[in-house]
C-alpha cells in the first residue's frame, strides 16, 4: 500500500537530513580513503557522532541547516498569502542569520551561499544577490521542500524552487537543478508513476539548461542499465548543481527498491557525499515514506524533534 501523504512528507524531510548526516564524515574523502577508514563496504550507518546535552547525535551539515530556512519560510508564507516576493525576502533574512550564526555552528558552508548572504547584507535584492555564474550544489540541495508544499501545482513548485536559488546561485545549471528536484518531489507526492516523474524532472531542468537535462538523461539510462555505481558517482561528483541532480537522480532510480542502500551509496561517493545522499534521501523518502528509513537513523539524527515540528507544519499546510 502506498504511504500516506503525511508519511511521505516526513520521509522527505527525514530522508534529506539523514542522508546529509550519513555523508557528513565522508564529504571530502576519496573512495580509497573512505574504504581505508570505514572498511571495504564504506560507511554502513552514522560514522560521526557528537555529544550533546540530550546524549549523542549524528550531526547534519549546511544542506539541512539551509533546508530548515526554506521550510521555515514556507510555513510563514501562508500567513503572507503565498506572496513569493515577501517569502523570498523572509528567506533571505533567514539565510543571512544562518551565515552569521548557524545553529550548532558552521558545517562546511558553500562559498556561493556565503557570498550571496554578504551581497544581501550589502543591500542586494534577493533576485540579484546570487553570483551570475554561481552553479554549485548549494541551492539544489535545499530546493526539495518546495515540492512538499506545492505538490498540487508543480508549476508553482518550480517557480518557488527557482526563486529560492537566486539569492545565492543564479547560474542556469543551479536553476535547472533546483526546478528538477522540486518538480520531482511534487510529482512523487501526487502519486504519478515513475516514468512520468522522471520525465517531469528532465523537462523542468530543460526549461533552464539543456546540458543539465542531458546529464540527467544519461544518468537515468545508467541507473536503468548496468553501469557500475562507483563509475557513475566518480564522474558525477556533485560539487556542481547539474552533477548533483544527475547523481541524485541516479541514486533514486538505481536504489528505488533499497532506499537505505541508496542513501549509503551517496554517503560513500567520492564527491559531495552529504549533498548527494541528502538529495537522494529527499526523493527516496518522498517515494516510500518515513518507514523506509531505519528507525535508529531517524532517532539518532541531529534535532529530530525540530524536523518533526517542520514536518507537522508542512502536513498542516496540506490539510
Ligand atoms: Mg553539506
Amino acid at each position: 500500500m502506498a504511504a500516506s501523504l503525511a508519511a511521505r512528507i516526513r520521509g522527505a524531510i527525514f530522508g534529506a537530513a539523514v542522508g546529509d548526516a550519513l555523508g557528513h564524515p565522508t564529504e571530502f574523502q576519496s573512495t580509497e580513503t573512505i574504504r581505508l577508514i570505514h572498511g571495504p563496504d564504506g560507511v554502513r550507518g552514522y560514522a560521526l557522532y557528537w555529544d550533546g546535552p540530550d546524549g549523542r547525535y549524528a550531526p547534519f551539515t549546511d544542506d539541512t541547516q539551509m533546508s530548515e530556512c526554506v521550510l521555515e519560510s514556507l510555513l510563514a508564507a501562508r500567513a503572507g498569502g503565498w506572496d513569493l516576493d515577501a517569502a523570498m525576502e523572509d528567506l533571505s533574512e533567514r539565510f543571512v542569520r544562518w551565515s552569521r550564526e548557524p545553529r550548532g555552528g558552521h558545517r562546511g558552508p558553500g562559498n556561493a551561499c556565503l557570498a550571496g548572504c554578504r551581497a544581501l547584507e550589502g543591500g542586494a535584492v534577493w533576485r540579484e544577490a546570487g553570483g551570475p555564474t554561481a552553479g554549485g550544489c548549494g541551492s539544489v540541495m535545499r530546493a526539495w521542500p518546495m515540492g512538499l508544499v506545492f505538490w498540487r501545482d508543480p508549476v508553482e513548485a518550480e517557480r518557488w524552487a527557482v526563486a529560492q536559488s537566486l539569492p545565492t546561485h543564479r547560474d542556469p545549471i543551479a536553476l535547472a537543478a533546483s526546478a528538477a528536484i522540486a518538480v520531482g518531489v511534487a510529482w512523487i507526492l501526487a502519486d504519478h508513476p515513475l516514468p512520468a516523474v522522471l520525465r517531469a524532472m528532465k523537462d523542468a531542468a530543460a526549461r533552464y539548461d539543456q546540458r543539465t537535462a542531458g546529464m540527467m538523461g544519461r544518468a537515468l539510462a545508467e541507473a536503468q542499465g548496468d553501469a557500475p555505481v562507483d563509475d557513475v558517482l566518480d564522474r558525477l561528483r556533485g560539487w556542481a548543481a547539474h552533477e548533483a541532480i544527475a547523481a541524485g537522480l541516479f541514486l533514486f532510480v538505481r536504489f528505488l527498491e533499497q532506499p537505505a542502500e541508496g542513501l549509503l551509496a551517496g554517503a560513500n561517493a567520492p564527491g559531495d557525499s552529504d549533498s548527494l545522499a541528502s538529495i537522494a534521501g529527499a526523493l527516496l523518502g518522498a517515494w516510500h515514506g518515513i518507514d523506509a528509513l531505519p528507525p535508529e537513523w531517524r532517532a539518532d539524527v541531529e534535532r529530530p524533534a525540530d524536523l518533526e515540528r517542520l514536518a507537522a507544519g508542512v502536513i498542516a499546510l496540506n490539510e
